[in-house]
């Protein structure tokens, strides 16, 4: 019997994908970065390209390396490109690269120099994240060289994009602000010959919200996993991750006794404590200590005292709870379990970082 383990429902993936599909005329990029939002990189991309996602997104080389070298052909991009890299193994495996500065499209073209192909480029404006991206000053020299390097056939200036800040907040200001600062750059980059394949800078939220920014391309990632980009807002997507464990050991112990440690919840009834083995190890965040949701038996029980390295205690009261019994930190909650939402409410956090940190640590993952 498996003491936890992560259960991934490749299913949710495509139907969450073709839900998306079905909301917009662009392709689909299935943003699969952080080991697909700890859902694992590979088996999301294959589950998402089943459904009609036609682009990856990566956000490092190595992912994007990890992908072709899983046997994975389709389009992917990558974006967080730190000077130095070896770029022109991303040349060779055909990986798509965003250049947001004249040094990094020397580094670009020094890469395609080297393997002897046009490297496959994406330019980066920034519109107002103030992240990544060029600044609208530095913006027409860099199409400008962009150019003149898909002239000379060193590039092929495949994509233009943006990122928003607040597309999970409808109506903020900065959505439409930013909205005509990438109308501003395209056609900047037009006047200069760069006319690229794909123009894009919606996230889920944007691909749910707002049509008018959807482009030729949509970079989706939270709205695949099935979870809310808008918390308040149900979307009718299927949460693809469930957290589960066997119950450790369960036993009854007076009122006063303090538990884990610190101590910093002291029984208030004689109860039953059942030990889960999942911490913070795991991805059970430590901000989770005397609230976090966990159902055994479709009943809710809290966290008592603080999450450990490797465990947690639960205060279950009067309810008959055994050692071997199935306790579900969250899923997609048709049978009465918390979600990742919960668990982001209760954690002052969102849902994507409760989902990243459970994948990601050493729990095992199970493909349904
Ligand atoms: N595009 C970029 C550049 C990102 O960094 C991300 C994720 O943070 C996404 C798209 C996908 O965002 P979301 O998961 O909100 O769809």
């Amino acid at each position: 019997m498996w003491p936890a383990e992560v259960r991934v429902d490749l299913d949710a993936i495509r139907q969450n994908v073709t839900l998306l599909r079905g909301r917009t005329a662009a392709g689909v990029m299935a943003v699969v970065k952080g080991d697909g939002y700890g859902h694992g990189m590979v088996p999301v991309a294959r589950a998402a390209l089943e459904a009609g996602a036609t682009w990856l997104g990566a956000c490092t080389l190595a992912e994007a390396l990890e992908l072709r070298a899983a046997g994975i052909s389709a389009p992917v991009l990558a974006w967080l490109l730190t000077p130095g890299l070896p770029l022109h193994e991303g040349v060779e495996a055909d990986v798509d690269l965003s250049v947001a500065s004249l040094a990094g499209l020397a580094e670009v073209v020094a890469a395609a120099h080297r393997v002897g192909r046009p490297a496959r480029v994406h330019l980066k404006i920034d519109t107002g994240l103030n992240r990544g991206g060029a600044l609208a000053a530095d913006w027409p020299p860099l199409v400008e060289a962009a150019a003149k390097a898909q002239a000379d056939g060193l590039i092929e200036a495949v994509g233009v994009w943006s990122h928003f800040a607040c597309a999970d907040e409808p109506g903020h200001p900065s959505i439409d602000a930013q909205l005509e600062q990438f109308a501003v750059a395209l056609a900047v980059a037009g006047r200069f010959g760069i006319n690229p394949k794909v123009r894009h800078i919606a996230n889920s939220a944007a691909a749910l919200t707002r049509p008018d920014a959807h482009f030729d391309l949509v970079r989706t990632g939270i709205a695949m996993y099935g979870l809310s980009p808008i918390p308040s807002r149900d979307f009718g997507l299927r949460p693809a991750m469930t957290a589960r464990a066997r119950v450790l050991i369960a036993k009854r112990v007076p009122a006063g006794q303090g538990v884990s440690y610190g101590h910093t919840y002291v029984t208030p009834k004689e109860t039953t404590l059942a030990v889960v083995p999942l911490g913070y190890a795991d991805g059970v965040p430590r901000a989770a200590s005397g609230a976090g949701p966990v159902a055994i038996g479709g009943r809710v029980h809290r966290i008592a005292g603080r999450v450990c390295m490797d465990q947690i205690v639960l205060d279950c009261g009067d309810t008959p709870v055994a050692a071997g019994d199935l306790a579900v930190l969250f899923g997609p909650g048709d049978d009465g379990e918390p979600t990742a939402d919960d668990w982001a409410r209760v954690c002052g956090t969102i849902n994507y970082e409760i989902v990243t940190r459970f994948g990601s640590a050493r729990v095992p993952r199970r493909y349904d």
